[in-house]
């Protein structure tokens, strides 16, 4: 006869569960990695419209049933809104086309780790498989800072898969960054020189009214 399990036997039983499902579907989605990447690619397309933009490049897709039915990339200083995010956008175009706040059969595309609200709108929207080109070290909420998506004590929690086109998606970040200061020590070079003029234009009047 088997003996009554404590409650700390069943939570270490049902985590292992859960660890082993997870296991089970990363190995299941490594399979198809092909067909991922080909929807990481749309995510970085438009990632690159945000970087277009002068944005920080993220991009991000929403499938359902093999078709994408949302699409949204970073728009943050152009709208001038904490909301642009990629993924709220997409979220938004989604919902609008399933005419259903609940995206229970999607799957979400994001070519960067989402931020905390990104993070909230996907268990928000009972998004069930998230797949993410390259994290966010310092502000990433699946996995880096918190781990907003697989938080067992919320009521939905989605699977997630790291590293889809990674080295792509980080590249993209990277290069946009170093364009970025190569552009900002441009412009600072150019302001010196321009106050350098200034300056001496100062000094050539002074000393002309001097003399
Ligand atoms: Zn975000």
């Amino acid at each position: 006869m088997s003996r009554i399990r404590t409650e700390e036997e069943k939570q270490a039983a049902r985590r292992m569960t859960r660890e082993k499902q997870k296991e089970d579907w990363l190995q299941q989605q490594e399979e198809k990695r092909s067909g991922h990447e080909r929807y990481m690619k749309e995510a970085v397309k438009q990632a690159k419209k945000a970087a277009a933009l002068g944005e920080v490049p993220i991009g991000c897709v929403i499938v359902q049933e093999g078709k994408i039915i949302g699409r949204g990339y970073n728009r943050r200083n152009t709208d001038k809104s904490t909301l642009a995010h990629a993924e709220i956008a997409a979220i938004r175009r989604a919902s609008r086309a399933v005419g259903d706040w609940r995206l229970e059969d999607c799957a979400l595309y994001v070519t960067l780790e989402p931020c905390q609200m990104c993070a909230g709108a996907i268990v928000q929207a009972r998004i069930p498989e998230v797949f993410i080109g390259c994290m966010n070290p310092k502000a990433g909420c699946a996995g880096s800072v918190y781990n907003l998506l697989e938080e067992p004590a919320f009521n939905h929690q989605a699977q997630v898969f790291r590293g889809l086109l990674e080295e792509e998606c980080s590249q993209l970040m990277k290069g946009f960054f170093k364009d970025l200061r190569l552009r900002t020590g441009r412009e600072r070079q150019e302001t010196a020189k321009t106050e350098g003029r200034r300056e001496t234009a100062k000094t050539e009047g002074r000393q002309e009214t001097e003399s």
